[in-house]
């Protein structure tokens, strides 16, 4: 984006203002606007204007009963106010993303200004990746930034199909979205050794293909949560009730056998901190994983594992975090996660570089205020999810090509 010369140009910029709002419709957390005001003040200081596009929730899931779409609850005209205190610039707002309202209030833009235009998701061809509905997206401006990372592997056409109708010197990542890719590419492909990736949530079946891909670059693959115990049902331990997937038996077992053979260590929780029901007020006891008794859970890593991750995490060079150690919403099963957590922060103090990345872990993070003491905290849910996972994401090759 740096080597764009924004001057009395019109930037039409993909932004991710999918924010929380209350019952009011005041902004509940404005982080996803706060991380897009670099790139937006960056072109505006350049002498040029924005054309900012967004969507917000999913109004045409969400209709009136009478088929209409809520416009009140789902219009961008809620951020305008709060887009100008960030700004303190003038913000127009067209009340639809496309047609005569927004052609011409985009071409009465002058330099500094902003145009907000209506979420983009009140038209059905905004997911279908539309030709004709990105081509009429498009005109509106001179270049094209793209610099929502959370919706670059959906290929929409803001997000994707737009950035075809612009040639290449003409469409750049912003600030946000670069990186994201910068810290994800540095950790997959450069990493220090040794590298230790941490997986854990609640399926196996939704992180194989990230673990598949762990195997490439990894030395230790670090697996929590409600996913270790198919491993563990798989080795023909005794689980309980912890939840599992029975179909998955025969992958995890062939998961630990490609590890094997590809020389890296894969820990699973020795220990588990086990409910008699998935409730903040369960009976808790502390039992081997593979030796759950009946009528109970693994609901978090037990202590030793804690402290066994921990140390391995601490001796890492690069670590990739995604998916919580157990339930962590619940205080009593929050423990497990709260030690990786730390000694994430602990690694990177001792100079590691550690992400943390697609998916609740972020959550946990964050609520444990310790996201300022890892190397990066990516936004990217999903879409850094397959990142990781290797895949090519539709919103990056679109500029990248
Ligand atoms: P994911 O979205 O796959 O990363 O899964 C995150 C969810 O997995 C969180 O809501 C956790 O509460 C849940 N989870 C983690 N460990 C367990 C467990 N042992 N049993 C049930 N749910 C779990």
């Amino acid at each position: 984006m740096k080597q764009i010369d924004f001057k009395g140009k019109k930037a039409l910029v993909r932004v991710d203002f999918n924010v929380p709002l209350d019952k009011s419709f005041q902004i509940t957390d404005d982080t996803r606007i706060r991380e897009a005001l670099p790139t937006i003040k960056h072109i505006l200081d350049a002498g040029g204007s924005a054309i900012l596009m967004s969507h917000l929730g999913r109004p045409l899931e969400k209709l009136n009963a009478d088929g209409t779409i809520n416009v009140q609850k789902f219009t961008l005209n809620h951020l305008v106010k709060h887009l100008r205190k960030k700004l303190k610039t003038k913000i127009h707002f067209a009340d639809d993303c496309v047609g005569k309202s927004a052609v011409k209030k985009a071409a009465a833009l002058k330099p500094g200004e902003v145009l907000l235009l209506e979420n983009t998701r009140f038209h059905a061809e905004e997911e279908k990746g539309d030709a004709e509905f990105s081509k009429k997206l498009a005109a509106l401006g001179d270049v094209y930034i793209n610099d929502a990372f959370g919706t670059a592997h959906r290929a929409h056409a803001s997000t994707t199909i737009v950035a075809n109708y612009f040639a290449a010197p003409n469409k750049a990542f912003g600030f946000l979205m670069e990186r994201e890719i910068e810290n994800a590419t540095k950790a997959m492909h450069e990493p220090a050794k040794p590298v230790t990736c941490v997986t854990g949530g609640a399926k196996v079946s939704d992180k194989l293909l990230l673990l598949e891909k762990f195997l490439d670059y990894a030395d230790n693959i670090i697996i929590g949560g409600a996913m270790a115990y198919t491993f563990f049902l798989a080795k023909k331990g005794s689980v309980g009730n912890s939840l599992v997937e029975a179909d998955r038996l025969k992958t995890a077992k062939d998961f630990l056998k490609k590890a094997k053979e590809a020389g890296v260590k894969v820990y699973l929780p020795k220990d588990s901190v086990c409910g008699d029901k998935f409730a903040v007020d369960a009976a808790v006891q502390t039992c081997p994983s593979n030796q759950i008794p009946d009528g109970w859970m693994g609901l978090d890593i037990g202590p030793a594992a804690a402290r066994q991750f921990a140390g391995i995490i601490r001796k890492s060079s690069t670590v990739i975090w995604n998916g919580p150690m157990g339930v962590f919403e619940m205080e009593a099963f929050a423990n497990g996660t709260k030690v990786v957590a730390k000694a994430c922060a602990q690694a990177t103090k001792k100079g590691a570089f550690t992400m943390v990345g697609g998916g609740d872990s972020v959550a946990a993070v964050n609520q444990l205020k310790l996201a300022k003491k890892v190397s990066f905290v990516s936004t990217g849910g999903g879409a850094m999810l397959e990142f990781l996972e290797g895949k090519e994401l539709p919103g990056i090759k679109a500029i990248k090509g």
